[in-house]
């Protein structure tokens, strides 16, 4: 059996192994490239013919999981793509936006759209909902199941047994104790031929969970105090969730005085739905409110702005306010005109809450910047900047390091994808030297045997 990384290898984007037994071939994830060559790496053709490849199996519904799923279905793939119930509802939703934005961008840019949104119907057609735990057969020597991950809402590592040997794929592996979600799964007793990892934070350590809703608590605290303006950018699917979840929990506790929230993510508010339908995926904390009766995306003062008249007029509402909106970089989006509005206010306060790229908004005036470019208009920035790193979807090197080794038999082999190589070295290093075990850092697109 082979397998070959066609992204993620080497980086954190456009995540896509090949599985080929030599009579089935399998895809685990179809991701989009993301940051720099970005547009032309998406049009680049796939190193396999799609019409060769009998199913996908989709981690989770993160655009760099699943972003270059209606390109491979408009080249010829015909099989069926597999997820959880939730990650095939989310999946719909998120290259519906990514086919949104992707069309803004062409005519803004006179250039083509590697799909458009009248293009996803054969796609969603393909995607077939299964159970966690449970055996999904794709041919007569392959069979795989789908193990709780823990990263966002719907997300999977994934069991596969084919031709004779056990992989595990790691997908991304969440952080400890995260809100609503369910604790990541452990590896099989029985062991695996080869697991394959993620590893975005192989070289860090992440602060201690508790410290999320203290802080989020003191930020709101301060904003009231100081009669300011609390702005949150957050990631439409999952961040956006927790911090209502926890917002939710501090405001009916009386832990933050009252004061008027608003979400205003389009994309966030229609993911809401979807978490409220698999109730049942909530870990144990999120099921018990439930059940109590306590709608923990509703609470006192919690105002949801859909249209773009009514994100305009939060303007008008004097502060203390309080104002969630995505992007979660400050790259686009909703929180561009706040930003504009606020930055240059010393009552205000940005609270980072995940990772930020270089060349963002949110990267720049998280290290500082004193002034920034909004829609071509300069805004200098006299806010407060607060940073809280135990927000992170993903795991930290030591829950990688648990993971691994969670399992009564350790595995024989280990891949590491979805990484910087900085990150990835650290990781492979601790992994040699602290498990002994067998590692190798996946480079693109060259075939390894299992
Ligand atoms: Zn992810």
């Amino acid at each position: 059996m082979k397998i070959t990384f066609c992204g993620a290898a080497g980086e954190v984007t456009g995540s896509c192994t090949l599985i080929d037994t030599g009579t089935t071939r399998v895809l685990v994830d179809c991701g989009m490239f993301q940051g720099e060559h970005a547009y032309t790496r998406n049009f680049t053709p796939f190193p396999f013919d799609p019409g060769s490849v009998s199913a996908v199996i989709v981690t989770h519904a993160h655009t760099d999981h699943i972003g270059r799923l209606p390109k491979l279905v408009k080249e010829g793939f015909t099989g069926r793509i597999f997820a959880t119930h939730p990650t095939r509802l989310l999946t719909k939703l998120m290259l519906q936006d990514a086919a949104h934005v992707m069309k803004d961008e062409a005519r803004r840019y006179d250039r083509p759209a590697l799909y458009r949104p009248n293009e996803l119907g054969a796609t969603n057609d393909l995607i077939h909902g299964v159970d966690y735990d449970t055996e999904v057969r794709v041919s007569d020597d392959f069979t795989f199941r789908l193990r709780e991950a823990g990263h966002i809402f719907g997300s999977a590592f994934v069991e596969i047994e084919a031709a004779g040997k056990r992989l595990v794929f790691s997908g991304d592996l969440g952080n400890d104790q995260v809100p609503i979600l369910r604790g990541t799964a452990s590896l099989p007793d029985a062991g695996a031929d080869a697991v394959i990892m993620e590893a975005t934070y192989g070289d860090r350590l992440h602060d201690a969970p508790e410290q999320r809703s203290r802080r989020l608590a003191d930020a709101v605290r301060d904003t009231v105090a100081r009669r300011g303006t609390l702005l949150i950018p957050a990631f439409s699917l999952e961040r956006t969730q927790e911090i209502l979840y926890e917002l939710n929990g501090l405001v009916e506790n009386k832990l933050v005085p009252p004061v008027p929230f608003y979400l205003d993510s389009p994309l966030a508010i229609k993911v809401l739905p979807i978490y409220k339908e698999f109730s049942k995926y909530y870990n144990s904390e999120a099921a018990s409110l439930k059940n109590a009766g306590d709608d923990f995306f509703v609470f006192p003062g919690l105002h949801i702005t859909k249209s773009p008249d009514e994100s305009r007029a939060i303007e008008e509402v004097p502060s203390p306010k309080v104002i969630i909106a995505g992007s979660g970089m400050m790259h686009g989006g909703r929180i561009m005109h706040h930003l504009s509005s606020y930055l240059n206010d010393p009552n205000t306060t940005v609270l980072v809450i995940g990772f930020q790229s270089a060349g963002t908004v949110g990267r720049k005036i998280s290290e500082g910047a004193e002034h920034v470019t909004i829609d071509h208009v300069p805004v200098e920035v006299h806010a407060k900047v607060d940073i809280i790193s135990a927000y992170s979807a993903h795991a930290d090197q030591a829950k990688l390091l648990r993971w691994v080794t969670s399992g009564k038999t350790e595995p024989k082999r280990i891949f590491i994808n979805h990484s910087e190589p900085k990150a990835a070295a650290a990781l492979s290093e601790k992994l040699r030297t602290e498990k002994l075990l067998d590692v190798t850092v996946a480079e693109p697109e060259k075939p390894y045997d299992i």
